[in-house]
């Protein structure tokens, strides 16, 4: 008993000089530790070996590899420098392709980089150079020519059914197409925009513009008629609608023979896209065509006309009948806003949208009423789709005027100046180029690149192309005569 109490005394005086022991190791080892920052350093590298995070360098006391990581900073900074310098010239040299010297200039100079980049500096005065070295094209001599639907697949659409004699008159086939196009291009064409030749001012006044081409370019005007894809096209070798396709680019799609549907490049819009993709300088600022649309099937190959949605027994065609009845799950709404939605990505792309009359109706045949209700259906159903234009391109080639002046005493002029059109354009085959400003219009002549022009007067085109390089063997001939 007495041993063991004697015992565990022992014992608890060794613990408590053991413990004692400890805390003054301890006290000597923290005091030491601090001022030498041995803690300071063991901690942080702790914290290194166990994340794997970089130290928090403190400037005054750096640490061994402080001066490489520095180094890899700065080399970085300088690739994405670099990079910067690349991105912007390739995005400059864009505009500058396309005679837009002054917005690459601008670009350029916006860049930070502009300051240090002896590259950059080069790229401007060059762009200055070039845009000096411009000249203004006269413009009465801008020349405009105009296409319908292209022809896809000739073995439709030249078939020998009623309607072959009108596709070969006025169609054109894509092979023609393109051939026309490259011509036209290797000659130095690029295309510009009707809002190139003259600007409308917000009180209805219209001046002249200025187009700066260098040598040996020369600006034309290219539109689109009809891009309807009408109901009556169905089934000969047309495509069936415009769409955007999951890259943001405007294609087309067509049904095949076996129902099943292929997405490409099946008519003007596409085609030229790609050609610009290719030859950016074939696009003047990057503006591209004109399409002319009417309405009373839609645009664009949606039905988004009112009849459509109040199937109006009395307005109803019979294709329109037939349409409505073989897509029982047909939704207004929604085609209105696809067609929308191509609308806006195309002009985006460059392209713009005219009216070609909501009816296709020659407006002094018509008479003057019924060119009222037509004009107010264009507004009512297009313009909600397209936006507003101040371009009307007058179909069947017709005009509101002999090749005088108009004048306000003209009620079609006076009427349709009043809706907000100030551009107009006929067809005038007869001259390369027929331009006429007013005080508050402009007028342009078109020639119509198709079959029947190709045919029978090739050599109205050689300022152009060469028809025989373009002619498409397909082609049934005679061509019909009109
Ligand atoms: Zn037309």
């Amino acid at each position: 008993m007495e041993r063991r109490r004697r015992n565990a005394l022992i014992l608890r005086s060794l613990i408590a000089f053991l413990i004692a022991l400890i805390v003054i190791f301890l006290v000597i080892l923290i005091r030491f530790g601090i001022r030498s920052g041995l803690f300071d350093r063991g901690w942080k590298e702790l914290v290194t070996t166990l994340t794997g995070a970089p130290e928090e360098i403190s400037p005054e006391e750096p640490v061994p590899g402080t001066a490489v990581l520095e180094a890899e900073n700065a080399a970085s900074d300088a690739g994405s420098a670099q990079d910067q310098i690349e991105k912007t010239l390739e995005e400059a040299s864009v505009y500058a392709a396309q005679y837009d010297y002054q917005r690459a200039i601008d670009l350029v100079k916006s860049r930070q980089e502009y300051n240090t980049s002896p590259k950059l500096q080069n790229f401007v005065a060059s762009c200055q150079a070039q845009k000096d070295a411009c000249a203004a094209w006269p413009l009465d001599q801008i020349t405009h020519v105009f296409f319908h639907t292209l022809i896809r697949d000739n073995a439709k659409a030249f078939d020998g059914d009623e309607n072959e004699a009108g596709y070969n008159q006025v169609m054109t086939t894509i092979p023609e197409f393109n051939s026309i196009i490259q011509q036209m291009y290797d000659r130095g064409y690029v295309m510009v925009s009707l809002h190139d030749m003259c600007e409308v001012h917000e009180d209805g006044s219209v001046s002249r513009k200025e187009i700066r081409l260098p040598d040996g370019k020369k600006p034309f005007v290219l539109s689109q008629d009809d891009v309807s894809y009408y109901h009556y096209m169905k089934g000969d070798g047309f495509a069936e609608k415009l769409i955007v396709d999951e890259n943001g680019e405007i294609k087309n799609t067509y049904l095949e023979e076996d129902g099943s549907r292929s997405v490409g490049d099946y008519d003007m819009v596409p085609l030229i896209d790609r050609f610009v993709k290719e030859h950016p300088d074939f696009a003047y600022h990057g503006h591209k065509g004109i399409i002319a649309l009417t309405g009373y099937e839609g645009v664009l190959g949606y039905r988004t006309d009112e009849v459509y949605k109040t199937r109006e027994e009395s307005r109803l065609t019979a294709y329109q009948r037939a349409f409505l009845e073989a897509n029982p799950d047909f939704d207004f709404e929604n085609e209105v806003k696809q067609a929308k939605a191509v609308a806006e990505a195309m002009k985006e792309e460059g392209w713009e949208f005219a009216s070609h009359t909501w009816g296709h109706i020659n407006p002094i045949a018509y008479g003057y009423e019924a060119t009222v209700q037509d004009t107010q259906r264009w507004l009512d159903n297009v313009a909600p789709i397209t936006g507003d234009t101040d371009v009307l391109i007058f179909a069947f080639g017709a005009d509101i005027n002999d090749w005088t002046p108009y004048t306000r005493e003209n009620e079609f002029f006076s009427y349709l100046k009043d809706k907000g059109f100030s551009i107009f354009c006929n067809v005038d085959g007869s001259q390369t180029c027929w331009v006429q400003f007013g005080d508050d219009y402009m007028r342009q002549g078109r020639r119509n690149l198709d079959g029947y022009r190709m045919y029978y007067n090739p050599q109205m085109l050689e300022d152009l192309f060469v028809v025989e390089e373009a002619w498409d063997d397909a082609r049934p001939t005679p061509v019909p005569e009109m």
